[in-house]
C-alpha cells in the first residue's frame, strides 16, 4: 500500500515521463492540427520561424490546406540548451465539386462598387480577427465536438468548387445539412470574437478558442450570443439557416489556425500521438 501511494505521488508530481519534453498529438497532415504538451523545463518552442505562445504548458500548430510538407520544431530550454527536430506531414487529395443553379450575383464577381467595398471590408474584418490582431488569447479549448449532432455532410473541407462552371476558391470548411432552426453548438470553450450578417456568410458567429484557434458558424438563421461573450463547449450559439451564399439550410462550419484553414473533421480526432521529443 505504501508503495502504491509512493507511485501515485510520483506520477502526480511529474505529469510527464521525466525525459519527454514535448508530446505532439493530432493529425500531421494538410488541414490538421497538432496540440503539444510542453515540459516545464522548456522556455520557448519554435515551429519553423514562429515563436509559439505557450499557455497552460500547451502549444498548437495548424497546417493550411496546401501547407508545405517539411517542418522543424525547436525547443529552447531554460538552461539554454536547444533541441531541433525535423518532421514531415502528409499530403491530402481534395475532391472537385460542381454546383450549378446558384443565383448569379453570388457566383459572378459583383460590379456594384458599394457591394465590392462591402465584401472587401467584411473579408478584412474576418482576417483581422483571425490573425489575432487584437489579442492572442490564452488557451480556452480542451476537447472538440461537432456543432450539430445529426445531419448529413454535404460538403467536405478542401474541395475545389466549380459554381455555375466558374472555378472558386477551395471550400474552407465542412457543410452539414440540417433543417432550418436546428440548434448550432460551440465546438469548444471560447469567446465570441465576431458576429455579423455578411454578403457571403449571411449571419455568422466566430469564436476564438485561444492560441490562434478559431471556429466560424455561417449561414445561420439566428444568432444566440453576443460579441465578447464567453461560451462553453456544447452551448447553443445560433440556429441553422440559409442566409448568405447558401443553396439550402445547412451549417458551414469552419476552423482556422490564425489565417490557415483547418479541416473540422480532423479536429474531432486529436488523440493520436505523433511526435515525442526526448533528450
Ligand atoms: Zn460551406
Amino acid at each position: 500500500m505504501k508503495f502504491l501511494i509512493f507511485i501515485l505521488l510520483i506520477s502526480f508530481s511529474f505529469p510527464f515521463f521525466s525525459e519527454e519534453f514535448l508530446i505532439l498529438s493530432g493529425n500531421a497532415t494538410q488541414g490538421g492540427i497538432l496540440i503539444g504538451n510542453v515540459h516545464q523545463d522548456v522556455e520557448q518552442v519554435f515551429w519553423n520561424e514562429k515563436n509559439l505562445a505557450i499557455s497552460d504548458q500547451k502549444i498548437i500548430i495548424g497546417f493550411d490546406r496546401d501547407e508545405p510538407l517539411e517542418h522543424q520544431i525547436s525547443l529552447i530550454f531554460k538552461n539554454g540548451e536547444i533541441i531541433k527536430k525535423d518532421f514531415l506531414i502528409s499530403k491530402r487529395e481534395y475532391e472537385i465539386q460542381r454546383i450549378d443553379k446558384i443565383k448569379k450575383e453570388y457566383v459572378e464577381k459583383p460590379v456594384d462598387k458599394n457591394l465590392l467595398r462591402r465584401i472587401s471590408n467584411e473579408s478584412k474584418s474576418l482576417q483581422a480577427v483571425r490573425s489575432g490582431i487584437y489579442k492572442e488569447n490564452d488557451i480556452m479549448f480542451e476537447e472538440f465536438i461537432r456543432p450539430i449532432e445529426e445531419g448529413k455532410i454535404s460538403g467536405v473541407f478542401g474541395s475545389q468548387r466549380i459554381l455555375n462552371g466558374i472555378p472558386k476558391s477551395p471550400h474552407s470548411g465542412l457543410d452539414i445539412a440540417a433543417p432550418k432552426g436546428t440548434p448550432v453548438k460551440a465546438m469548444s470553450n471560447g469567446i465570441v470574437a465576431l458576429i455579423g450578417d455578411y454578403f457571403y456568410n449571411g449571419k455568422f458567429v466566430l469564436i476564438d478558442h485561444g492560441l490562434g484557434l478559431s471556429s466560424i458558424y455561417i449561414h445561420l438563421d439566428s444568432i444566440a450570443v453576443e460579441l465578447g461573450q464567453n461560451v462553453e463547449i456544447g452551448e447553443q450559439i445560433g440556429s441553422v439557416g440559409s442566409t448568405g451564399r447558401a443553396t439550402g439550410p445547412h451549417l458551414h462550419w469552419g476552423v482556422n489556425y490564425f489565417k490557415k484553414r483547418i479541416d473540422p473533421e480532423l479536429l474531432l480526432d486529436q488523440d493520436e500521438k505523433f511526435l515525442i521529443i526526448k533528450k
